[in-house]
């Protein structure tokens, strides 16, 4: 790799450029589908006329949304990196993901398959969504909400979210979603920095067979200093349980939304005018709130929605298992699927209540088509068993997703054969809350695809591999991962700091953004997500990428899941610490395991890369998006108090590894 590391990793190390050749040498690759391929919404035709005419290419797929004033602008890019998108156009949200499919006779299409943790079922055609969403839409006005205010949604995964994403939308109050397991705390700083007005709670929701209670974080943040704003509490009855009630704030949404009219004449607002903010964890200090607008934020997931999972609206059943809270679930539950008319799965619960089968009995249920969900859940299924999903009839699948950290191969692998049947392609979509969108993806019909890689920039996305010099990189080399155009989902700014906005995206190169993951070019110049910059392991001179070292482990048959940081170390500035998952009936005090891992990844990727120490461990620390969260690792491998665990979904994961340390580790 190409890094030199100054600055970046905070060790003032001269960093040798050497790479490390054989790392992740990927030989394997699946052509398309044949009738897939003749049949795609996109072919390699769109490359090609994105490249001649990029601002034409986005300003026909603005022609997907229905406009009440046509854009006649397609960027403004005149006070860079303030960018706006179709900024003379007018249109409203809510009627282009619901009403206009009304309109055009598709009314009693069902847009959501609801299933309920507890195996409640409700299936919600676009007329009654319409009627719904028309609903909400009185109630928020009844309840003083107007265009501009923020309203805080604080939900599980219910229809009322999705409701009452499009009631906002429609009404044009930017929603600020708060993912549902986060704490009282976290609520109240995003209601205190988006100055809420309204928030939109349930008594509860079903998580792992029992009821889980979502009022009483919403109480307790209301008392939190910075919150006095909010003047109105919606509260969906979910699970029946007592709630604290507190009069003149609190308003029971069946009483509240179920008394209003079901007609709402929706209002066109400016293609700029904020559609939502959702706030980034942050690694330190207060939480990113990104600013998405509406017009270039619809046009890009409608379109990448389309052309990604090539969606057929009359045929598929699409399924997101990601939580609405994140960006995932903004973009690919809500407004692609819908903007689209086409007809989706929404799931309450968690993959293995109340069995490890429950995902795979939901493909076989509502015959999804379409199936898009994040590593960490594939490499779960992966540890429980093939023999789980092959109880159940998963050919109705044609196409595969995965988002949210680099996808192992041996992962692919599995999930390609296991649930994909050895025929559906697998889209490995690179992307994050501040794209809005997908950015680096294969296409189904298209691309030839290759386990493990990202592989290229979608039509009209600009992105590439740079070295500390903003260069870029030739195929076969390490580094940065920058977008060099603005694109129409782009985020706006951070809500309320543009130096923020400024300092962390716009300043270490210049007019490109910095996306703060590493990334390499194979030699046949796709691109391989490599993990967070912040990340990157400096071994005696040499920058060594988690996800390499972590693909490596997961590549041995006794490993499920691994975790790679680099902890001090007097002789190589920094050694590889591995946690693992293990498999397929391994123990850790199996005899020779941990040397025979620390073999197999010297024997993958070079001695180099080869682990100091490899600790199996039950569970690994994660985000409640299901990240796996190294800076935590790197405290115990370091013997350091811990930081902040305040995002971590189960902090006794923490005490356990420690407690199993000494004993597991292995040097020499
Ligand atoms: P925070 O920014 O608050 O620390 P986060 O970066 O995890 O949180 P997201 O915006 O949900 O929040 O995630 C985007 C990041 O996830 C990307 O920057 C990248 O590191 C990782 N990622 C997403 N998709 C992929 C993918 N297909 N391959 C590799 N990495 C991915
Ligand atoms: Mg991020």
């Amino acid at each position: 790799m190409t890094w030199d590391t100054t600055g970046t990793l905070g060790m003032g190390e001269v960093v040798s450029n050497e790479s490390l050749a054989n790392l992740l040498r990927e030989e394997r690759r699946f052509a398309p589908p044949t009738d897939l391929a003749a049949n795609a919404n996109v072919t390699a035709e769109a490359y090609e006329l994105a490249k001649a005419d990029r601002l034409g290419f986005w300003a026909e797929q603005a022609r997907r949304l229905s406009w009440e004033t046509e854009p006649t602008e397609t960027l403004d890019w005149s006070n860079p990196p303030f960018a706006k998108w179709f900024a003379d156009g007018k249109l409203n949200v809510a009627y282009n993901c619901v009403d206009r499919h009304v309109e055009n006779g598709l009314g009693d299409r069902v847009a959501i398959h609801f299933e309920g943790e507890p195996g409640d079922t409700r299936a919600i055609t676009y007329a009654e969504l319409q009627r719904e969403v028309s609903q909400a839409a009185n109630a928020l006005t009844e309840l003083g909400v107007q265009a501009g205010d923020r309203v805080a949604i604080y939900l599980p995964m219910i229809p009322e979210a999705v409701i009452s994403m499009l009631a906002c939308a429609r009404i044009g109050a930017p929603h600020s979603l708060v993912f549902g397991g986060f704490s009282a705390d976290a609520l109240a700083t995003r209601i205190n920095d988006a100055d809420a007005r309204v928030i939109i709670t349930a008594d509860g929701g079903y998580r792992r067979g029992k009821p889980s209670a979502l009022k009483p974080a919403v109480d307790e943040a209301l008392t939190r200093p910075g919150t006095e704003n909010v003047r109105s509490v919606l509260v969906v009855r979910r699970t029946g349980q007592d709630t604290a009630w507190a009069e003149g704030r609190d308003v029971w949404w069946h009483e509240m939304v179920g008394r209003q009219s079901d007609q709402h004449t929706p209002e066109a607002f400016e293609a700029e005018h904020p559609l939502f903010i959702l706030y980034t964890s942050g690694t330190t200090g207060k939480p990113k709130g990104i600013l998405h607008t509406t017009g270039g934020y619809l046009t890009q997931i409608s379109y990448t929605h389309s052309a990604v999972f090539d969606l057929k609206p009359e045929s598929d059943v699409f399924w997101c298992t990601a939580d609405v809270g994140w960006v995932t679930g903004h973009s690919y539950i809500v407004y692609g699927p819908l903007s689209n008319g086409g007809t989706e799965v929404l799931y309450e619960g968690t993959p293995d209540s109340p069995h490890q089968g429950r995902w795979w009995e939901i493909v076989q249920k509502y015959g999804v088509t379409i199936l898009y969900t994040a590593p960490t859940a594939i490499r779960a299924c992966m540890k429980w068993g093939d023999d789980i999903p092959a109880k159940f009839d998963l050919s109705s699948l044609r196409i595969l997703g995965s988002v949210g950290e680099p996808i192992n191969p041996e992962a692919w692998m599995w999930y390609r054969k296991h649930i994909g049947g050895d025929r559906a392609p697998i889209v490995d979509t690179w992307w994050q809350t501040e794209t809005g969108g997908m950015m680096i993806s294969p296409l189904p019909g298209v691309t030839e695809t290759k386990p493990g890689s990202a592989q290229v920039p979608l039509p009209g996305i600009a992105a590439t591999v740079v070295d500390d010099d903003a260069n870029e990189v030739p195929n076969g080399s390490g580094g940065y991962l920058v977008l060099t155009e603005p694109w129409p989902s782009m985020l706006r700014t951070i809500w309320g700091d543009d130096q923020r906005y400024l300092d962390t995206y716009w300043a270490r190169f210049e007019n490109k953004y910095f996306a703060g993951d590493g990334a390499k070019r194979d030699e046949d110049g796709d691109i391989w997500l490599l993990g967070r910059v912040d990340d990157v392991m400096l071994v005696s001179g040499h920058n060594i990428s988690t996800t390499e070292v972590e693909s490596a482990l997961v590549s041995h048959p006794k490993v499920a899941e691994a975790a790679v940081v680099g902890a001090t170390d007097p002789q190589t500035t920094q050694a590889i610490c591995a946690f693992v998952i293990l498999r397929g009936g391994a123990t850790a005090e199996d005899e020779g395991l941990v040397d025979e891992l620390r073999a197999h990844v010297a024997k993958a990727l070079g001695p180099i890369a080869k682990p100091k120490r490899v600790l199996p461990v039950a569970e690994l620390p994660k985000t409640r998006s299901g990240k796996i969260m190294r800076r935590l690792l790197r405290d115990v491998a370091e013997n350091r108090a811990l930081g902040d665990v305040t995002t971590l979904t189960d902090s006794s994961v923490m005490d356990l590894i420690q407690s199993q340390l000494p004993g597991a580790a292995s040097e020499d």
